[in-house]
């Protein structure tokens, strides 16, 4: 059986000098080169909105960043206009080895709905083709480098054990929003609950 590390949201917008920059975000860059030659199959995930994204408060009238409207029936956390297809924000973080990168997934395509998980849409609705593929492909074991851990980091993990496979974040690897402080925490407890391992660099061989 393989293993796979997955590559969450490395993009521009999400680090510092982004439009919703995740703090120390830039960080996760030389932690996800180190750790690729330990894996088979290296996946990306990138956010990918059309322009004009319902998750952006630009989009709602009256509203701002960090307001909580209903979306299609679910709460919707409303952010700043990021990673929009084909944007200097959507690109990679300069310094993250694609080369390396086997297969990239986008998510968050659909305007009428936020992705934060990199294999379903938030209402589950519609998959990304992650799961199918890593089935495909024999993976048995993910390892998960990325941003943020209190959103599309934690909602993948979430995902990747409910769909029954073996689940593990480097915990130097990944860095949180911390919209409300204390975020970044209790998302590692929900991982935990849920059955991810939470794992440090040195641990990799
Ligand atoms: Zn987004």
């Amino acid at each position: 059986m393989k293993k796979a590390l997955i590559l969450v949201d490395i993009q521009n917008d999400f680090v510092p000098g982004g439009a919703l920059p995740v703090p120390n975000g830039a960080d996760v860059v030389e932690v996800a080169n180190k750790a690729m030659e330990h894996f088979d199959l290296v996946v990306a995930i990138q956010d990918w909105h059309p322009a004009g994204h319902k998750s952006f408060a630009s989009q709602h009238k009256g509203r701002k960043v960090g307001d909580i409207v209903d979306l299609c029936g679910l709460q919707q956390m409303l952010w700043p206009d990021h990673c929009v297809q084909d944007s200097k924000g959507a690109e990679f973080v300069p310094g993250l080895e694609v080369k390396k990168i086997d297969k990239v997934f986008h998510k968050g395509m659909d305007r009428n709905i936020d992705s934060y998980s990199g294999f379903f849409d938030n209402g589950h609705g519609n998959a990304t083709g992650l799961g199918d593929y890593l089935k495909e492909n024999g993976v048995d074991e993910i390892t998960i480098i990325g941003l943020a851990t209190d959103y599309c980091v934690k909602f993948t993990a979430l995902d990747a054990r409910k769909l029954g496979f073996k689940t593990r974040i480097i915990i130097e690897g990944v860095r949180g929003v911390e919209v409300n402080k204390g975020d970044c925490e209790k998302a590692i407890d929900e991982m935990i609950k849920a059955g991810v391992e939470i794992i440090s660099m040195k641990s990799l061989k």
